[in-house]
């Protein structure tokens, strides 16, 4: 039991990390492109379990943009990714072809694992997560818990209303929080590229409003969630991390607004960079290997 293999399925890229279970260090990873459909990512993920890097590890987490049913493995949503998801066997198809256990959740209750036990949020009882990438992952840390419920949707908060007459979302709904605060929704305002080149653009009006709209609907979405769940730290992390600089007073403006209510939140970058999800899978993945029954 001394190394788990975490796995990462974001709408891009699958990102992998081997967990040296002991002192919780990366010690071998690595990424690939993610293919659209449940067959081929399945197939890609056994190949990276089977890697020399990996071979050894004693159990799989995987994290996925969407629902899961926690205790079977098997998809309810995913809404990001192309092909036919739904009722997908995963945990199954991945444990049949390794052998190993498996377990898998939704990416974005994997990175508060990881951000919440060794990264930004250590130590605190009540924080709020946003991830920011293809998608807009968030999670809940309440009462010194990570909240997940029985299909992992407990934290979505990339899908609350922000405009109903806003973008339609990548859920099919419109306005989410999610076509504003994406990578993908700040790179489409702004007309440019990647969400990178938006935060760059230092002088631009297309880019600042963009970067506003963001800042707002991250601001205004959490001070609404804050007035049912108290926290007292947004932390924030995802592709768009790097931005963060240019997203923060906007949302603090919004938080304050709010203040006399809600109490302070701080907003804080993620601390774990581009591991955080495949470190979170792998943590949980140990969590359930020490969870086991003992054979008998
Ligand atoms: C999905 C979430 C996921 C997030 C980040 C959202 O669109 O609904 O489940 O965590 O994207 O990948
Ligand atoms: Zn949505």
């Amino acid at each position: 039991r001394e190394r788990v293999l975490g796995i990462d399925v974001g709408g891009t890229t699958v990102k992998w990390a081997v967990l040296e279970t002991r002192d919780a260090t990366v010690v071998a990873r690595g990424s690939i492109p993610t293919a659209g459909d449940p067959h081929t990512v399945a197939a890609d993920l056994a190949a990276v379990a089977a890697t020399p890097a990996a071979g050894d590890t004693a159990a799989i987490g995987v994290g996925v943009p969407g629902h899961v049913d926690r205790s079977t493995g098997v998809i309810r949503f995913l809404p990001n990714l192309r092909g036919d998801w739904l009722g997908f066997p995963l945990a199954a198809t991945l444990r049949a072809a390794t052998g190993r256990p498996v377990t898998v959740l939704n990416d974005a209750r994997a990175f508060c694992l990881a951000e919440w036990l060794l990264g930004a949020a250590r130590g605190h009882d009540d924080v709020l997560f946003l991830t920011l990438g293809t998608g807009v992952g968030g999670g809940v840390v309440s009462g010194g818990a990570l909240l997940t419920g029985p299909d992992d949707r407990l934290g979505e908060i990339g899908h609350l209303v922000h405009d109903r007459a806003g973008p339609t979302c990548g859920c099919g709904h419109r306005g989410c929080l999610e076509t504003y605060a994406s990578a993908t929704a700040i790179a489409r305002a702004a007309g440019r590229p990647t969400a990178e080149d938006v935060f760059l653009a230092l002088h631009d009006l297309q880019a600042n409003a963009a970067v506003e709209a963001a800042g707002r609907a991250i601001g205004e979405t959490i001070a609404s969630l804050c007035a049912v769940l108290p926290a007292d730290l947004l932390v924030i992390g995802g592709g768009v991390g790097a931005g963060l600089p240019r997203l923060r007073p906007h949302i603090e403006h919004a938080l304050a607004e709010r203040r006399d209510f809600i109490g302070a939140v701080d907003v804080v970058a993620a601390r774990l960079g581009a591991d955080a999800g495949a470190v979170g899978a792998a943590l949980a993945a140990l969590n359930d290997l020490d969870g086991q029954a003992t054979p008998t």
